[in-house]
């Protein structure tokens, strides 16, 4: 399928229209972004590897019973996806503190928590992406109680299916990001999932995997992503 007029470009992608109203072309940039865009650079290959990532997970997830936006891959860094209406809500389940919530509540990086946690965070950078509560997303609008039922339903079924795929492959999922879109009157599972949306960690090193080795300057962040790719693709 061709691609044609370039519809939005966001800080990690290109959405591109097709011949076909309802289907999308997503390119996945190396551009990397943290802290809300204040933080910039590039991290070779990290486009490619990332739509390697989310067409094998969504794959695992559509086969384990939860919707996904994705069609197929269509080159390296290129993929076809359905087309959604994105609904404003970043949808965050931990299995390990880290990050904003260790942050936030002074809990030690590295806790495990008994139960993941759930939230959602209101999808708009000029306000740095707010925690929210589903009262006020309803209040605005943004989404309905049916939806975002639906929403912690299939995001804590994503957790149970990748949290053991990964563990397989000698990773901790710490915490991971979604995104969920309408389409056709259903809520489907959208955006990417990568180690620029989720935590990995090395079972046996802890040596994290993942956009934190960008974030916080860690070093070898291209070796990172090549080598969490490469565990799964093993
Ligand atoms: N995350 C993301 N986009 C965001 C914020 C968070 O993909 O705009 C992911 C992040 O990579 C991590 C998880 O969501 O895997 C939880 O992030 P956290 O709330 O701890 O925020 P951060 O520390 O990344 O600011």
């Amino acid at each position: 399928m061709e691609k044609k007029t370039m519809l939005y470009e966001g800080k990690a992608k290109k959405i591109y229209a097709t011949e076909d109203p309802g289907v999308v072309l997503v390119a996945y940039k190396d551009d990397a972004t943290a802290f809300n865009g204040q933080k910039k650079g590039t991290i070779l290959g990290k486009g490619a590897i990332n739509n390697r990532m989310s067409a094998m997970l969504f794959t695992l997830l559509e086969k384990k019973g939860v919707p996904t936006h994705f069609i197929e891959q269509t080159s390296d860094r290129e993929s076809l996806v359905k087309r959604v209406e994105i609904i404003p809500l970043e949808v965050i389940i931990r299995n390990v503190a880290a990050g904003s919530f260790s942050k936030r509540y002074g809990v030690a990086e590295g806790t495990v928590f008994d139960l993941p946690t759930f939230e959602f965070s209101y999808k708009n950078d000029d306000l740095g992406d707010p925690l929210i509560n589903e009262s006020h997303a309803l209040a605005m609008g943004l989404a309905s109680q049916v939806e975002m039922d639906q929403i912690r339903a299939y995001a804590h079924e994503v957790n149970r299916v990748l949290r053991e795929f990964f563990m397989e492959k000698g990773i901790d999922l710490i915490d991971f990001k979604l995104e969920f879109g309408r389409w056709e009157g259903r809520v489907i599972l959208a955006d990417e999932i990568s180690p620029d949306t989720c935590r990995f960690w090395d079972r046996a090193t802890g040596k994290k995997l993942d956009k934190d080795r960008f974030r916080q300057d860690l070093g070898n962040i291209e070796e990172g992503y090549r080598e969490i790719i490469s565990r799964l693709e093993d």
